[in-house]
């Protein structure tokens, strides 16, 4: 299996590439060459949630890696779990269940994909011999799990840059109380998309690296943390009904990466009935499906701030697959004007949307409501970013045929603030998080207004 990008310039590139890259030379995503399929009846043997990935993950790693290697390095590839089987679905009602995704060390679904990107990262650079820096931004949970999943690697440094703003306080001392020697939080004076600039920047300038190191990227239009996130979706399907009916998946979204792997799995054979695309007050995606307007606006801050986004970057993966049958030259164009000319596509195409997306857009105070709703009504605590897609069924669920999952992407108990302001008391805070409360933070703390962040990161490299 080879790789492209979806505006066509880099073609034909290895699994390792594309982890090691992130982001297309021509500033495209890349995608599989083809959607390889999954054997449905040889899954339903599987018993495990590794069982299930070592189907899974090898379809898309054997241009770099041999399959033996692959399943070896998966037995090992996802830890501190506190569910054996990794995730829970929780039944709600005869129609609907919630998939519980936060049972990973930094309670929120992205320890999935960050795990598998890490464990890919360290196989590389052994085989080479290099040392990597990884350096990102986070609004919240994706800089916890690339912490966590890389700290115990020796040849991975984590830069991650911290901005002002509204994570909660669990979200920022996950990263600032690890105290390891590799691992360096710092506390920016800058907003999230000022920190994003910086990050790019950064792999502009790259003069903190030392000779033959890797430069890595975190964020979410890394092919491997998609192929992880696969990997629940066909889990779930087989845990729930053994893969014998198609499902709903109602998805909290942001930058469609969660999304866009449930597509994909779609594509390799994933029964399913409808995709949920569930997003805040930032409702770019909302937009698009509701009237093919897909323009760039100012991102409001919300109580899901995970998902607080101005646009959402795995969806051009989407519209160039689904939506414009793989043409990269069109997808190019289209890209190439964005943001200033919006996203506006053939209305003939655009109604192919209806086979398969729904979307809802849900303020703060419905989400306030709707955990309180889910606490009263189904003595079930969910977080703010779940209650975005538990609304978005509650809101659609009279033209949905067959059962629902909904994603709950993070534990509650990582947003204390939320569930004060909902009058919800949540008396069984997991260890993990109490401990982390109550933990020294270490963090450097960086003016943002000259280059003294890059001069930091050569100084500790
Ligand atoms: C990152 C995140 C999301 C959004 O995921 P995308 O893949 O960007 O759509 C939703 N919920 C939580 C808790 C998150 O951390």
């Amino acid at each position: 299996m080879l790789f492209h990008s979806t505006r066509g310039k880099d073609k034909d590139k290895t699994f390792q590439e594309v982890l090691m890259q992130g982001l297309a030379s021509d500033g495209g995503l890349f995608m599989p060459n083809y959607w390889p399929v999954v054997d449905l009846e040889h899954l339903k043997n599987c018993n495990t949630f590794i069982d299930v990935a070592k189907h899974i993950v090898p379809l898309f790693t054997d241009s770099s890696f041999n399959r033996n290697d692959v399943e070896d390095m998966l037995d090992n590839t996802w830890h501190d779990f506190a569910e054996k089987n990794l995730i829970k679905i929780f039944e709600i009602n005869e129609t609907t269940s919630v998939l519980e995704l936060f049972h990973g060390p930094t309670a929120a679904f992205k320890d999935f994909g960050l795990q598998l990107a890490a464990a890919f990262f360290n196989k590389t650079l052994e085989t080479e011999n290099k040392t990597a820096i990884v350096f990102g931004a986070t609004s919240g949970d994706t800089g916890s799990a690339a912490i966590d999943a890389c700290k115990q690697f020796k040849s991975i440094k984590s830069f991650i840059l911290i901005p002002e703003g509204n994570m909660s306080e669990i979200q920022r001392k996950q990263m600032t109380t690890v105290d390891k020697s590799n691992v360096f939080p710092i506390l920016a004076d800058a907003t999230f998309d000022d920190c994003q600039d910086i990050v790019k920047e950064g792999f502009k300038q790259r003069s903190f690296l030392k000779n033959d190191q890797y430069l890595l990227a975190v964020n979410s239009i890394n092919w491997v943390r998609i192929i992880g996130q696969i990997c629940y979706y066909f889990y779930a399907a087989l845990k729930f009904n053994k893969l014998s009916q198609p499902l709903n998946f109602s998805v909290p979204t942001g930058n469609f990466g969660n999304v866009f792997a449930c597509y994909s799995a779609s594509k390799m054979g994933l029964p399913l009935s409808k995709i949920i695309v569930a997003v805040n007050s930032n409702d770019i995606l909302y937009r698009f499906f509701k009237e093919n307007d897909y323009s760039k606006r100012d991102v409001t801050e919300t109580i899901s701030p995970s998902m607080d986004i101005s646009v959402a970057s795995n969806f051009e993966r989407l519209l160039y697959d689904f939506y414009l049958d793989r043409n990269s030259k069109v997808c190019s164009d289209i890209y190439s004007n964005f943001p200033k000319t919006a996203i506006n596509i053939n209305e003939d195409v655009w109604q192919k949307s209806d086979e398969l997306f729904l979307s809802h857009s849900v303020d703060d105070n419905t989400t306030y409501a709707t955990m309180k709703y889910f606490k009263n009504e189904f003595n079930y605590i969910i977080d703010p970013h779940t209650a975005v897609a538990a609304e978005a069924v509650l809101k659609l669920n009279h033209t949905l045929s067959d059962k629902t999952l909904i994603l709950s992407t993070a534990h509650p108990a990582k947003f204390p603030d939320a569930l004060k302001k909902s009058n919800i008391l949540m008396e069984d805070m997991p260890k993990r998080l109490t401990d982390v409360i109550n933990k020294k933070e270490i963090a450097k703390k960086i003016s943002t207004s000259d280059n003294s962040i890059y001069e930091y990161i050569r100084s500790n490299n």
